[in-house]
């Protein structure tokens, strides 16, 4: 019994850890962005080591940074909903926040919570539905210097009042939660060819 327990325990290991691997930052992009996918700055919340991390020790980077000209159209990598989101008190609608910021909260008992910013258009609104693959808005560089796509991944919807920059205080938070990154958090996310479709709005 036990040696039946112990080989099955080593498959599902194994499956967990395959899984894992499917789906790196590059992967994630593909969900994200047409074309050649480049990450241009990782997501980065454990570099605690001069060794290991060489010139990036103690640089944090609460999301990943994909290279993308403007504009580029951006698909949303999971089904949900339009939220605003807040910064000093003001909730701001996509097309109003200062960082071009279209967040989508997945539906279910644990939402997730994926902000893309830097957008020089939105296609949704608060409130909007939108399904995986189809279009949310156009890269641009809106708060930042030069044009690319910034991703971040929540699970805690506090975490709206914070600038999208990284932060020791955001990723004490990612850490605190297990460090699941935004690639983990879309492992059951089947991958689908972004339909290039616009989200439908107003549902
Ligand atoms: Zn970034």
């Amino acid at each position: 019994m036990f040696k039946f327990f112990a080989l099955f325990s080593a498959v599902i290991v194994s499956f967990v850890g395959s899984t894992a691997l499917a789906m790196d930052e590059v992967e994630f992009g593909k969900l994200l962005l047409p074309g050649k996918i480049t990450v241009t700055n990782p997501f980065l919340d454990s570099c605690d080591s001069k060794i290991e991390c060489g010139r990036s020790y103690k640089l944090l980077h609460a999301g990943i940074d994909y290279r993308a000209r403007t504009p580029t159209k951006v698909t949303s990598p999971v089904e949900g909903v339009v939220v605003k989101r807040w910064y000093k008190g003001k909730d701001h609608s996509p097309q109003k926040d200062p960082w071009g910021t279209i967040m989508v909260e997945t539906q279910g008992e644990k939402p997730m919570y994926f902000m893309f910013l830097h957008m020089s258009k939105s296609f949704v609104k608060a409130g909007d539905k939108v399904q995986i693959g189809c279009v949310v808005g156009l890269t641009g560089k809106k708060g930042t210097i030069f044009p690319h796509l910034h991703v971040e991944y929540k699970e805690i919807p506090s975490g709206w009042n914070r600038r999208p920059t990284p932060s020791l205080k955001t990723v004490a938070e990612i850490k605190k939660r297990g460090n699941i990154s935004p690639t983990e958090a879309v492992l059951g996310t089947k991958a689908i060819a972004p339909t290039q479709k616009i989200c439908a709005t107003g549902n």
